[in-house]
């Protein structure tokens, strides 16, 4: 039976509870463990897919297609691992399978009702996501205190008494706040989250005590004396550079032992974390650096909100920078400047590589085209995410191969050459209106050219040999078995996550090929109908996909399309 550790959060939202569970996990695989995690949203929606980024943080998609909270994001990045959409659970999804069973009379005439039904629906979920793991980390969203939270809260309680004490461990994250006019370190509010925790029978096993500084040592003992916990069970987290530090920090107090006896349980193995320890130090002092310039339309979005609403391309460029000891530094630059008057597209000379990010709609799309053409005529590095690949196919077939009116159908639905377009499957789905199921969501497999660009990448950082294998075991899932389409023996394929509704314009391949554009992989459905998934430019560093590699790129396995670009761009003079 696998040990769970509950992950609550006391005092305030956005300490890092999620950065925090993601580095507990870390370190029991470090101490020989497979570990997993769950992440409990206590909000109504089904899932984060309706939910607005800018908002709540980009939405983050599994292999399997689900769109959710991007903290299962921050745990896939730490722990190098695929976690399914089932490992997200918001009081909607739950509400909705209880109400749906109920109207199918699978509840036989009882009265249906939160207790038992929907704390047996929650515990079902949890112990269903912890197949074949020794530890599972659940993350309690929201704060402590919250009404939201206390169905979950009470569904853990109830899990504690069904597997036994000894089976199941809490933590509180907590944050320490320093007012200025004191500079004191105050631990009331902590105190007060240890109250309204206990007020659901729990109590931590240990506290995770955010701060600006470290703890010290009578701060720990009053915490010690308050929450009648030992006070090596107060661990000091304070502030950091990045939060791939933490893990090495909590091992500073000696965490993954702690844990282990707490459950009884010895290492499997001594940790090793040289390799994490270069990662981070490279992040923190790269040899070089390079500056990189991300093209959107960011209107209304606000300094903070944007980073949240691209954290996954952030976060790639960071992995490949770490891999190659190259720091990179993002300047976002909005696409609609350009459209306003072309010689600012002079600014993109300063910048020693160029992203077209992923993105709805005709806003700011003619900038971004505008943005594609300069990388593509400068020989700027160039990587093309999606929207980011469309929109380069469009400019390339104005401009090299003579379309003028070329478009994407998005943006121009009367364009005389739909260079991108809705595939017929899928414009059946939208002419319904089932804007939910019109997308192209989740991995899908892309058979590779031979001596393209794409390949060597993906031959290089050892992605092809992964992917094999994770295809391997998809082939024994019958139902995902259109994410791998036509397989066939001898061709180099890999998986990358989608999340899209339009496509390059088969019709227009062999044209734009002629002209000079790779497409460098493509995904063969059983009808046969090839869609294009990587295109490249002979000769020059411009690549783009139709997948989002930024959902599969973690700290020591960054992603093949962000290392080529990171590296090309870090040979810029
Ligand atoms: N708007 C484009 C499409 O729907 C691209 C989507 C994206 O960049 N994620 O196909």
């Amino acid at each position: 039976m696998p040990k769970y550790i509950v992950v609550a959060g006391g005092v305030m939202s956005g300490v890092g509870k999620g950065v925090t569970t993601a580095s507990i996990g870390k370190i029991l695989q470090e101490y020989g463990y497979k570990v997993s995690s769950v992440k409990i949203d206590p909000y109504l929606n089904y899932d984060a897919g309706t939910l607005r980024p800018t908002e709540h943080g980009e939405v983050w998609v599994t292999d399997d297609g689900g769109e959710i909270d991007q903290d299962l994001g921050t745990y896939e990045r730490f722990l190098n691992i695929d976690i399914p959409r089932r490992n997200n659970l918001t009081t909607g999804q739950i509400y909705k399978a209880v109400i749906d069973r109920e109207r199918q009379g699978e509840y036989l005439g009882q009265t249906v009702q939160f207790i038992p039904h929907i704390i047996d629906e929650i515990k079902d979920r949890i112990k269903k996501a912890s197949d074949s793991y020794d530890f599972i980390i659940v993350e309690v969203g929201g704060t402590i205190g919250d009404y939201e939270n206390i169905p979950f809260l009470f569904a853990l309680k109830s899990l504690e008494r069904d597997i036994g004490k000894q089976n199941l461990i809490y933590f509180l994250v907590t944050y320490l706040p320093i007012p200025s006019h004191i500079e004191e370190m105050k631990t009331k509010p902590t105190q007060q989250a240890i109250r309204l925790l206990s007020e659901h029978g729990i109590f931590p096993d240990f506290i995770i005590c955010r701060a600006k500084r470290a703890l010290d040592i009578p701060r720990k003992k009053k915490i010690e004396t308050y929450a009648n916990i030992a006070s090596e069970h107060v661990i000091s987290e304070p502030d950091i550079e990045t939060v791939y530090q933490i893990p090495l920090d909590l091992e500073k107090e000696r965490l993954g032992e702690k844990i282990l006896k707490e459950f009884g349980m010895k290492a499997k193995k001594s940790p090793d974390w040289n390799e994490w320890k270069k990662l981070v130090n490279n992040i923190l002092n790269p040899k070089k650096s390079i500056k990189i310039a991300i093209v959107g339309k960011y209107i209304d979005i606000g300094d903070y909100a944007l980073a949240d609403s691209y954290l996954s391309i952030n976060q790639s460029l960071l992995h490949a920078g770490a891999s190659l000891n190259v720091g990179v530094e993002i300047d976002w630059l909005d696409s609609k400047k350009f459209e306003d008057n072309k010689k600012n597209l002079n600014e993109l000379k300063n910048y020693d590589g160029i992203i077209v990010p992923g993105g709805f709609g005709s806003s700011g799309v003619e900038g971004k085209i505008l943005a594609a053409n300069f990388a593509r005529t400068s020989k700027i590095p160039y990587l093309g995410l999606c929207y980011g690949l469309q929109l380069a196919v469009v400019e390339f077939a104005r401009n090299v191969c003579g379309l003028k009116d070329a478009n994407t159908t998005e943006v121009n639905p009367k364009t005389s050459s739909p260079v991108i377009d809705v595939q017929p499957a899928q414009k059946e789905i939208l002419e319904k209106s089932m804007f939910g199921g019109t997308m192209r969501l989740g991995q899908y497999a892309a058979v590779l050219k031979d001596k393209s660009q794409i390949l060597r990448l993906y031959l290089e950082t050892g992605r092809l040999k992964e992917d094999e294998k994770r295809i391997n075991e998809l082939m024994k899932v019958k139902s995902q078995a259109f994410r791998l389409g036509i397989l066939e023996k001898g061709r180099k394929t890999v998986l990358e996550r989608h999340r899209h509704r339009y496509e390059v314009n088969p019709k227009f391949v062999d044209l734009l090929e002629k002209n000079g554009m790779i497409f460098s992989g493509y995904y063969e459905r059983f009808d046969r109908t090839r869609l294009m998934e990587y295109i490249e430019i002979p000769g020059q560093s411009f690549r783009g996909t139709q997948g989002h590699p930024e959902f599969k790129s973690r700290l020591g396995n960054p992603s093949p399309l962000f290392y080529g670009f990171v590296r090309d761009a870090a040979k810029q003079p």
